[in-house]
């Protein structure tokens, strides 16, 4: 395979996803997001470029692929850049996609997604959205980049009134920041009819994200000796303060009648659907 790899970044047995293959068609995020993980091992992570010959290499790895899997888009940047508006590359993979048959999940923040309906309701294909808060002065700074949660919220509710499965992440639940189960609540009073599940992870700090998120917000400061378990290269909440707070959520998310699940919590018993919300998509 040259470009579309299986998705198994960590080897870790907290991931729970399906067997799934990622493509990332851009590399480096527009979005800036504080607490982003890539820029642990992404050069230039904030600067989008496009991989060289990116549709011969997708062609040629579509005939090789086990199609009994499916498509995540994407993993390490968003599928959606605003580069994308005029490029179209993204649009031309699920061009591919479609006529091969491959399903895709679609993991993004930006509202640009809405622009390939046309496309997305006629081939297996589910679209995963972000929003972290629906506080706009917060998300300005947590997500410079990324349109703001209202406009992304409002993709959600095109995207479904389309008949697409939608999903959305709350992620990263981040204690001091986003942590109130009434802002969840706040979130799905707006969305819970236009969505089939709700996915949440608590933040993973690593070394630079936690420099960038403590920089902005420095009264996360008093809550660094709080992340205590060393996961791979992250750091993890303290198991009591983790699992409350998943407990918490997925209390708010079976209020509104909705799946639930977590991604990469070692929680896999307490998902409704598969985690990453490839269920809608897959047999
Ligand atoms: S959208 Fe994802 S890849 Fe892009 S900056 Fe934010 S966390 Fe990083």
């Amino acid at each position: 395979m040259r470009i579309i790899k299986p998705f198994d970044p960590w080897q870790g047995k907290w991931c729970s996803c399906p067997a799934k293959y990622t493509l990332n068609p851009y590399t480096g995020c527009a979005h800036h997001c504080l607490y982003c993980y890539t820029t642990s091992f992404i050069p230039r992570p904030f600067e989008v470029r496009e991989k060289p010959h990116i549709l011969k290499k997708i062609e040629k790895d579509l005939e090789e692929i086990d199609y009994s899997r499916y498509l995540s888009l994407s993993n390490s940047s968003d599928p959606y850049p605003p580069e994308e508006e005029k490029r179209k590359l993204t649009r031309e993979i699920l061009e591919l996609c479609r006529e091969k048959g491959l399903p895709v999940l679609i993991l993004t923040k930006s509202t640009l997604v809405t622009r390939d309906i046309d496309i997305l309701k006629t081939m297996r294909a589910a679209v995963s959205i972000t929003i972290t808060t629906f506080n706009s002065s917060t998300a300005r700074f947590l997500e410079e980049g990324a349109p703001s949660p209202q406009k992304r919220a409002q993709a959600l509710i095109k995207l479904h009134e389309a008949g697409i499965p939608t999903i959305l992440r709350i992620d990263p639940l981040i204690p001091g920041i986003n942590d109130e189960p009434e802002e969840w609540k706040e979130i799905l009073s707006l969305l819970s009819s236009h969505l089939n599940q709700v996915v949440v992870s608590t933040f993973k700090p690593r070394p630079d994200s936690w420099k960038r998120m403590t920089a902005t917000f420095p009264s996360l400061q008093k809550t660094e000796n709080w992340y205590t378990r060393k996961r791979g290269n992250s750091l993890y909440l303290e198991d009591h303060r983790r699992i409350k707070l998943l407990e918490e959520a997925r209390a708010v998310v079976h209020s509104f009648s909705l799946p639930f699940s977590s991604c990469r919590e070692g929680l896999a018993t307490w998902n409704d659907l598969p985690c990453d919300g490839s269920g809608f998509i897959i047999d």
